[in-house]
């Protein structure tokens, strides 16, 4: 069957095929995007969100002003926090809040973590993490003497629970580890990975920006120490939306946060002589909340709970599914490979597939409109957002892939 008429096909019975509609249209004229894959680095708005975000500027600071500080914006980063954590994250209330970027809050928790017991320096972590990670890492290790000792997973891979195992021990602070890799899209084993790290008595934390949203996440159930995301990827919070932190309630008033602001602070509008932690999660905000970027969040953090996780997780496994195949029964031939798991049990939203000409074959794509992302050396990432992203779409960037390697 021609491709596109699968594709087609697959849309039709496609239970998900509603909420496409729910989104801000891409491009028109001259500018028009046919196919958008790349909803894991910057997810498209929601219509929803144009009218929230009006909304925000012409009632709660246009006209409610500074009013609406009392009224909803103080409770903001973790009454969000606590809504996240109940759809995307399997964390009850109290744990999550929404605050700073990503990585300013890896290096809140990282360094939380590191300065928890003295007689554990070390920390673990994966050569193949995302670039922030590693970096938050050594500034850490050169701020307070801690040593990294790094796991180096195959790059078509990620961490094993028995990498991990290898290198955890008695100096063993805390295993930093991204659920789902950046690159591969490997999906890390999170209860088996948490329970190496507690045997060796050490925290973990997990980095979500890739899971949040598509992956079911059960932070309480599998005693998840810590984790953090970004809320701009499948969470569609928009550019530069806050990220999000989890700290379990065991931890809270235990571990303590590196940068105390005014924000974090037991009675904020004393503003008194010195610092005094507050409780909760609200210890870990330091400034004035970013309720701009708060406002998108919400929007796709409903639509998560009407569909269900379960049902963005299957279409992810079957939209990934769908490429695999198209790869290897029409690209393969052209010398694309598929360098993401190709079980999709194995995978989180996006598959990445090399060829050695995927940079220019890649810049030809974004002339046109079809836009996944590129990554050194050779590889295209196709994100594939289970809410925004038809197989039409899919199909098109690959009839177009095996289109511009015939020639
Ligand atoms: C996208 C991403 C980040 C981004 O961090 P920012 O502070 O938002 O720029 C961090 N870690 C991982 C694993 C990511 O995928």
């Amino acid at each position: 069957m021609d491709l596109r008429t699968r594709a087609a096909e697959l849309d039709a019975s496609d239970p998900l095929r509603e909420t496409r509609d729910l989104f801000v249209p891409a491009g028109g004229g001259d500018d028009v995007v046919t196919a958008y894959l790349d909803g894991n680095s910057l997810g498209r708005p929601l219509r929803a969100t144009a009218q929230r975000l009006d909304d925000l500027v012409r009632r709660d600071w246009g006209t409610r002003l500074i009013r609406s500080w009392d009224e909803r914006w103080m409770e903001l980063p973790t009454r969000l926090g606590d809504r996240l954590g109940e759809v995307c994250l399997g964390a009850a209330a109290g744990q999550t809040m929404v605050a700073d970027s990503t990585t300013v809050l890896l290096y809140k928790l990282l360094r939380a973590a590191v300065a928890a017991d003295p007689e554990r320096d070390e920390i673990v972590l994966d050569s193949e993490n995302f670039p922030t990670d590693r970096y938050v890492a050594e500034g850490i290790a050169a701020e307070t003497g801690a040593r990294l000792v790094w796991v180096e997973p195959a790059p078509e891979e990620g961490v094993t629970p028995e990498q991990v195992a290898a290198v955890v021990g008695p100096r063993t602070a805390v295993v930093l580890v991204s659920q789902v890799a950046y690159k591969s899209a490997w999906l890390a084993d999170l209860p088996g990975i948490t329970r190496v790290a507690h045997d060796a008595g050490a925290l973990v934390l997990w980095d979500l920006c890739h899971s949040a949203g598509v992956v079911p996440v059960d932070l309480d159930e599998h005693e998840v120490d810590l984790a953090v995301g970004c809320s701009y990827k499948y969470l569609n919070g928009g550019p530069g939306a806050p990220a999000f932190a989890y700290v379990a309630r065991r931890h809270q008033g235990r571990l303590r946060q590196p940068i105390q602001g005014w924000m974090g602070h037991a009675r904020v509008f004393e503003m008194g002589p010195g610092y005094e932690a507050g409780t909760g999660m609200r210890s870990w905000i330091s400034g004035t909340p970013p309720v701009l970027g708060m406002v998108g969040i919400e929007d796709t953090v409903d639509l998560v709970e009407r569909v269900g996780l379960d049902a963005i997780r299957s279409k992810a496994a079957a939209l990934g599914d769908f490429v695999v195949d198209v790869v290897d029964a029409r690209l393969a031939a052209h010398g694309v490979r598929v360098v993401s798991p190709r079980d999709a049990q194995q995978r989180g939203g996006h598959v990445t597939i090399a060829h050695p000409r995927s940079r220019e074959i890649y810049q030809q794509l974004w002339s046109e409109g079809v836009v996944p992302d590129f990554r050194e050396p050779d590889g295209i990432r196709l994100g594939l957002a289970p809410l925004s992203t038809s197989y039409a779409e899919v199909a098109h960037a690959l009839v177009r892939i095996e289109e511009l390697l015939s020639c």
